[in-house]
């Protein structure tokens, strides 16, 4: 188990140092966090991050994540009406979301079209599919 530990840290650091930032006590823990493979607003990756930590402000963690997403460490899914959630970069995929509690899941849907030739002028670069509706606790 300490081992498995062990060897989560070491990815995490390669991951770090790969997109060039500096390794620190509260990036790696925020990262950690994120690598439950969950979708977590900053406030849930500040409450998860900080029990381990002691201390760690929301501001804090904010200011890591927009590093992170500037260097593609991690990515964003806005939900209306609620924060936007973030996970650590994967393979392109879609999203579910209740509408009820703001729950995000991943769903794997066939490459969409972009429909570049029916919108003259415009230069279609990516494609973004929410579907909506109730998670099973909701239901
Ligand atoms: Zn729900
Ligand atoms: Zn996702």
């Amino acid at each position: 188990m300490a081992r498995e530990t062990a060897q989560t840290d070491e990815a995490m650091i390669q991951r770090l140092r790969d997109v060039g930032l500096r390794v620190t006590g509260p990036r790696l823990e925020v990262l950690k966090v994120l690598s439950s493979g969950e979708h977590l607003d900053v406030e849930a990756i500040t409450g998860a991050a900080r029990a381990r930590l002691g201390t760690l402000t929301s501001q804090a963690v904010y200011d890591m994540v927009r590093h992170f997403l500037d260097t593609g460490l991690v990515t964003k899914f806005d939900r209306p009406g609620w924060p936007a959630v973030f996970e650590i970069a994967g393979k392109p995929h879609q999203h579910a979301l209740c509408v009820n509690c703001g729950r995000v899941a991943n769903i794997s849907v066939p490459r969409q079209e972009l429909p570049d030739k029916r919108l003259r002028g415009w230069n279609l670069d990516s494609v973004e599919i929410t579907f909506k509706g109730e998670c099973p606790d909701c239901r």
